[in-house]
């Protein structure tokens, strides 16, 4: 839904308005669009873009040095008047003449050239040039029927860039003809654009389905195929652009991936991870792409992929700089480019030298990491359900995901030599690397807590071990900031640190006493039910929280009484 506005009728002089008043160094509003703030060299070409609205950033977000001059701004979809274009025309225009440049839209090329008429017969040399560069519109062999979409911008960039290097009319003309036959674009459509105030989308594409071939007008695709997946995608809209590469191609591509307003911009970044992929395996160059939102129909779901073939001078004009409102191009970067940064499960690992007993309690620890994974995957249901009741329901996936990480960890590390200390916090880390939300955190860090206090040597006593839960109880406990009775993982992990302690002060083995240990930690989990949270997602909602208990007391219960068996 295209949902805020005052009225239909107000909407696009308002926008203008407002765009012009976020950027009063780049635009002031002239009738029929808006112009370039600064004045510019005189004997300069001017190019004046345009077309109807519902497009942002087409095409009032390309006004500014190194792009265009004016943009002419028409009704939602609806091509400018012919008086609206001079009226934009005339206010830029500075003896050099103007280059009129616009998507090819019926309405559109009868405005622009009755426009480029009117100038001439008003003593200004004038030039219409339509962009034809969207591949579903018409055959190849039909290129002068095919419509403008993304395209629009690098055809607008290249002719703005050439104005600014100082060509005469006919030579900017020439260049940006050039790159509109260079210049190819193809579309899908997720679902349909709303008018503003309008109740109903213009058309609509079934859920789970996608339009192949959309226009920007909400002109639903020419055909429709089932959804798919990124790369699937990315290799149809590659595929069919390179179909039509001109026999006389280069290497070297600009390239837009363009989103078409409601698509959002970490999807375009997926897909765009695969295009590249195609693009760079089919032996291409790729120049300064852009990937965003570059032509948009409003509220539509979609994306577009667009390809102009450079040369030269093309590659030259595409990069130079430009500063506009939605477009901006600085100088590249100074100094050396920085090496790729590994991650730190690429770099080679480096324990501390440990004696074989530390060692051969590692390989335990990978054994015991690996049971409480599978009881976490058997109990991954139970636990989403129970952090649904008053949380997001994430928790048992979070809880598998921090342990199989950890179990990969541990596993790489101790084959790699490292000691018990060591492996336990590669561990502690991979798990608070790979698990999100609070648990992940608290288990991560307190596993990473727990292993700071040992070494690499000698297999730890008894006391040892006792010493490195209340680090890990003592990490929780400061940077989770709960309390007792909160509600949260504490309420089974103070419990059980208590009588841990108080089972080995009896005389109790470790093995013992951590069996009992894990048994009040497994009651005290129950009890939470009582319990009404206070910190946490779940406070929002504690009501609801009432009489179950608390998912990451449970979990943790659970952990321990499953560590408990391999002790001893
Ligand atoms: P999130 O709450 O971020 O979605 P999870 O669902 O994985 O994370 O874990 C929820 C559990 O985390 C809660 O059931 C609770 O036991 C524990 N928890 C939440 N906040 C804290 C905290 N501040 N201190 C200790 N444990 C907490
Ligand atoms: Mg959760």
């Amino acid at each position: 839904m295209t949902g805020v506005l005052n009225s239909p009728a107000d909407f696009t002089d308002e926008a203008v308005a407002g765009l012009v008043s976020v950027y009063p160094r780049h635009l002031r509003r002239v009738y029929g669009g808006v112009i370039r703030a600064g004045v510019t060299r005189p004997g300069k070409v001017a190019v004046v873009i345009g077309g109807g609205s519902g497009h942002y950033p087409a095409f009032a977000g390309w006004v500014g040095p190194g792009l265009a001059d004016g943009a002419v701004v028409g009704n939602i979809f609806a091509s400018p008047s012919t008086r609206q274009i001079c009226s934009v025309a005339a206010a830029v225009e500075d003896g050099a003449g103007v280059l009129l440049s616009y998507g090819n839209y019926a309405g559109d090329v009868l405005n622009f050239s009755l426009a480029e008429e009117r100038l001439r017969a008003d003593g200004i040399e004038a030039v219409n040039l339509p962009v034809t560069d969207d591949v579903s519109s018409a055959a190849a062999d039909d290129r002068a029927r095919r419509r403008g979409v993304a395209g629009d911008l690098v055809v607008f960039k290249i002719a703005g860039a050439a104005a600014e290097t100082g060509l005469d009319l006919q030579a900017v003309t020439a260049v940006a003809e050039r790159a509109n036959a260079a210049t190819f674009s193809f579309g899908v459509a997720f679902a349909g654009c709303t008018l503003p105030g309008a109740q109903r989308p213009l058309f609509t594409v079934p859920q789970g389905r996608m339009g192949v071939g959309l226009g920007v007008h909400g002109e639903p695709g020419i055909a429709e195929v089932p959804m798919e997946s990124a790369a699937v995608l990315a290799e149809r809209l590659v595929g069919r652009l390179l179909d039509e590469r001109p026999a006389a191609a280069g290497e070297r591509v600009a390239v837009l991936l363009n989103g078409l307003g409601a698509t959002k911009y970490e999807e375009l970044f997926v897909l765009w991870h695969d295009v590249r992929r195609f693009l760079l395996d089919a032996g291409l160059e790729l120049v300064r792409p852009e990937v965003g939102e570059l032509i948009t129909s409003l509220d539509m779901a979609g994306v577009s992929l667009t390809v102009t073939w450079l040369d030269d001078e093309l590659a030259e004009l595409w990069t130079a700089p430009a500063d506009t409102p939605a477009f901006r191009r600085g100088p590249d970067p100074d100094g050396l480019p920085r090496s790729e940064v590994a991650a730190p499960d690429e770099l080679p690992q480096q324990f501390a030298d440990a004696t074989d007993a530390s060692r051969t309690l590692a390989r335990a620890l990978v054994d015991t990491v690996a049971d409480v994974a599978s009881l976490l995957h058997d109990k991954e249901a139970e636990l989403a359900d129970l952090d649904a009741i008053a949380g997001d329901g994430d928790h048992g996936r979070g809880m598998t995901t921090g342990c199989d990480a950890a179990l990969i960890a541990a596993r790489s590390a101790a084959a790699a030599g490292a000691g018990f200390a060591a492996t336990l916090a590669a561990a502690g880390d991979a798990w608070a690397d790979k698990a999100g939300g609070t648990s992940g955190a608290l288990w991560g860090n307190g596993l990473h807590a727990a292993a700071t206090t040992l070494d690499d040597q000698k297999a730890p006593s008894p006391e040892q071990v006792l010493a490195a839960v209340r680090a890990a109880r003592d990490l929780v406990t400061t940077f989770g900031k709960a309390q007792r009775h909160d509600k949260t993982l504490l309420d089974a992990l103070i419990p059980f640190v208590d009588a841990l302690d108080e089972a080995r002060s009896r005389g109790a083995t470790l093995a013992e006493a951590w069996s009992e240990a894990a048994r009040t930690a497994i009651q005290q989990a129950d009890a939470t039910a009582d319990l009404s949270p206070r910190i946490g997602r779940s406070r929002v909602l504690a009501d609801r929280s009432k009489g179950h208990p608390d998912p990451g007391a449970v979990s943790l219960a659970l952990v321990l009484d499953r560590v408990g068996r391999h002790l001893g």
